[in-house]
């Protein structure tokens, strides 16, 4: 089986968001509540990636249940609508952006220079919104059937606020791409003195049933650690936390260098390599080795070019 066999069914809707478009904001799609009392601005974002479906799920249940914030403000906001409206569930997988990665363009040099794309575009329209936020949840889908992952980048300080949150049972401590910076790592959100804090959330895979049900079971612990809406509201949507999580670090980033590239396996994901030297792949002709005795496989992605990340390799911590 070559690594395109892999194919998943549409289970999620693709929820309408139009009624979402004017927002409060003076920019689409962003709509923020303001509590009137002094507190954390928390900023729940979706469609980062426009083949994520699961993220305007848990938007629109936000909305259509009236949540309002307790103290400070929380802000409701779809990133990526114009990869995300071109969504055609028979052919899923082609709208994960427009011209790029929406989460790769968040750093100063590309935000301040002269590349524009529909995602640059976007991200310089809502850059004001997660500059004004304290704290983010940024939810995403994967492109293969794995456990849920929450990714933390490569602070102690992302790192204790997923321990915190206690969901889900991975925790994916990481530096990025090297293709560029993602919005959780932006800023002060990148910076280990500032307290401003941001997570990553992989719900499952991207148009599985579990997919929504998780991403809205995180959102709403994540409203409850913040003290955003009322410790018992919403638990019938709430899945039982594990009972300890479990903390990968990311020690390598496999960066296509010459393209072509071709995975040895079948990989989907969360594999433990055991033997150091052991060939999981070709980049171009060249091979591609585990660099030390249990290596995990993070979120191998196909369809990649030269300067993308194939997969990344993580060890088990705890
Ligand atoms: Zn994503």
């Amino acid at each position: 089986m070559s690594d395109d066999d892999i194919k998943y069914p549409v289970e999620l809707p693709k929820v309408d968001i139009s009624a979402y478009k004017e927002g409060n904001r003076g920019i689409p799609y962003v709509t923020t509540f303001d509590s009137g009392a002094p507190g954390d601005h928390i900023l729940i974002m979706a469609v980062t990636h426009g083949n994520e479906i699961c993220g305007p799920i848990v938007l629109d249940f936000l909305f259509k249940n009236n949540v309002r914030p307790k103290t400070g403000k929380l802000t409701l906001a779809f990133s990526n609508v114009a990869a995300f409206e071109s969504f055609d569930k028979d052919n899923p997988t082609v709208s994960r952006f427009v011209d790029e990665d929406m989460n790769r363009v968040w750093s100063p040099e590309v935000l301040d220079g002269d590349r524009v794309t529909t995602e640059t575009t976007r991200a310089r329209q809502i850059r004001s919104i997660v500059e004004e936020a304290d704290y983010i949840l940024d939810i995403h889908s994967m492109q293969t059937a794995i456990e849920p992952l929450m990714i933390c980048g490569p602070l102690e300080k992302g790192r204790q606020y997923a321990r915190q949150l206690g969901v889900p049972e991975f925790i994916v401590s990481d530096a990025g791409h090297a293709a560029g910076t993602r919005m959780r790592d932006y800023g002060p959100f990148g910076d280990p003195e500032s307290p401003k804090n941001a997570l990553l959330l992989e719900a499952g895979q991207h148009w599985a049933a579990s997919s929504g049900d998780v991403a809205l079971d995180a959102t709403i612990k994540y409203l409850k650690m913040h003290n955003v809406i009322d410790q018992d509201a919403f638990s019938e949507h709430e899945l039982p936390a594990p009972k300890e999580q479990k903390l990968i670090s990311v020690t390598d980033a496999v960066t296509i260098k010459n393209g072509g590239f071709k995975f040895a396996e079948a990989y989907i994901g969360f594999e433990c390599i055991e033997k150091a030297g052991t060939v999981i792949g070709w980049d171009g002709g060249e091979e591609v080795k585990t660099p030390y005795d249990n290596c995990v496989l993070i979120m191998p992605s196909r369809r990649q070019g030269v300067g993308d990340t194939a997969v990344r390799l993580g060890k088990l911590l705890d």
